[in-house]
């Protein structure tokens, strides 16, 4: 290279045609026809997966009578006095056991395509098959040249750092000699794939009266048939959509249909122990001497005062149901749309790899297809290797999402190692990145005294 300066793309010894035209991809590294492998899933018939674990009908065992087993007789109407039960102090019947977290799935309806649905989180849903039409590798151009990295911008940059660093002493960076400043480039290669996965489950809301679409309306669609986009590209966002067809309203679970539940904070009882004559009903003075009692103001001798959770209605609203008693019933569609971002850094000199991240260069190459094919055209062949095997793993990697679309890059990094001596003693720093930020691990001048001190 006849400038030792310019940090240039073309690798020494690399033919020149390495840079032009893009040569066709090998059978191994062709995508896209369906059946070949790398590319996922393919279209399992029957979605959602049958008899998925994870949804035992726990609502069913013990605790809080299931609805329409026993009549709710443990209820009591909104605005009526607690019955008997509550006011004898026992323990409310929801005491005798945990409450459902749930409807029970039995009680749900059958939707065709949906069974074995529970609450709660789910698995993802294997996606519909990828169809690709013929489609031919795009046409990839010469990449750029990159200016490097002079003697000058390293010492002004090397000024810069030790300036912003509170104690580095100035002098060697004013004073040093540099004996070689060798410019290069790092490469930063990213692929990205962004996918989406979905799942189902059922799920609830208080019934206030709200349209309900349910399976009287038609069969409720699949759960990649419903259309969804993805608010922003590459980037991760997750939207939760009622499916249509699937509603249905059912007592709520966790009143049995009431509204209200037992007030647990005075176990139903409307009143609580009255904490300023701890439940005596009297308190004591003392007065002229002598000790004195004297009926409690607070709870006027009665030891228990009007429970401030339930104002002394023994029962509190139902907050499951919103104290309506019904619940809207519907299956939820959950879409995550995921960005996975991989990368892979050649940088040969002693400066930190990931130091590269973080700081611009050339964008010499980029692409954008809903499937990407591995760079093969780039002088360094590191790069060319780190694409091939990062598409080749993506292209599986996700078996559960569908992919939507791909994207990669080359990034061109001006890279200096400048070594210099200050004090007859030799040291070394690295200037990177269109910034021109510095990494001087070894700056002779790195504590003032003050530093040492401490
Ligand atoms: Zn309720
Ligand atoms: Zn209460
Ligand atoms: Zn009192």
């Amino acid at each position: 290279m006849a400038d030792p300066r310019m940090v240039g793309v073309q690798v020494q010894g690399q033919p020149q045609q390495q840079y032009g035209g893009y040569p066709q991809p090998s059978p191994q590294q062709s995508y896209g026809q369906q059946g070949q492998p790398g590319y996922p899933p393919q279209g399992q018939p029957g979605y959602p997966p049958q008899g998925q674990p994870g949804y035992p009908p726990q609502a069913q065992q013990g605790g809080y009578p299931a609805p329409g087993g026993t009549p709710p007789q443990v209820g009591f109407a909104p605005g009526q006095p607690p019955p008997e039960g509550y006011q004898q102090g026992g323990a409310p019947p929801a005491a005798a056991g945990p409450e459902p977290s749930a409807p029970s799935v039995d009680k749900m309806d059958s939707i065709s395509g949906y069974e074995g649905v529970g609450f709660g989180s789910a698995p993802p849903l294997p996606p519909p098959s990828y169809e690709e039409a013929q489609r031919q590798p795009p046409e990839r151009s010469s990449l750029p040249q990159l200016p490097g990295i002079t003697e000058e911008d390293a010492r002004e940059a090397l000024g810069q750092y030790v300036a912003e660093q509170c104690c580095y002493g100035k002098s060697p960076a004013q004073e040093l000699k540099f004996t070689d400043i060798v410019p290069s480039s790092a490469f930063h290669y990213t692929l990205e794939t962004f996918a989406e996965g979905r799942s189902t489950a059922w799920a609830y809301e208080p019934f206030k009266g709200q349209p309900i679409d349910g399976p009287m309306n038609g069969p409720a669609p699949g759960p990649w048939d419903i259309q969804a986009q993805a608010p922003a590209m590459f980037q991760n966002f997750t939207q939760q959509v009622e499916v249509p067809h699937t509603a249905s309203v059912k007592p709520c679970h966790t009143c049995l249909g009431l509204g209200r539940k037992p007030c647990h904070h005075c176990h139903a009882t409307g009143t609580s122990h009255c904490h300023h004559c701890h439940g005596s009903g009297r308190t004591t003075v003392y007065e002229d001497g002598h000790h004195h009692h004297r009926c409690c103001t607070w709870c006027h001798g009665s030891g228990r005062r009007q429970c401030h959770q339930c104002h002394g209605l023994g029962q509190i609203p139902c907050p499951t149901c919103g104290a309506q008693g019904q619940l809207k019933c519907y299956i939820k569609l959950t879409i995550k749309w995921i960005n996975h971002v991989e990368d892979h850094i050649v940088e040969r000199t002693a400066l930190p790899d990931e130091l590269i991240r973080g700081v611009s260069g050339q964008v010499a190459f980029k692409e954008e297809y809903p499937r990407v094919w591995p760079i093969n055209h780039f002088p360094e062949a590191e790069i060319n290797n780190a694409s091939q095997n990062l598409v080749q793993r993506h292209s599986t990697a996700y078996p559960t999402e569908r992919l939507i679309m791909q994207r990669h890059q080359v990034r061109i990094i001006p890279v200096a190692e400048a070594t210099y001596n200050w004090k007859d003693q030799p040291y070394n720093f690295f200037v990177y990145g269109f910034e021109h930020k510095v990494h001087a691990p070894d700056y002779p001048q790195k504590c003032c005294w003050g530093c040492n001190i401490l």
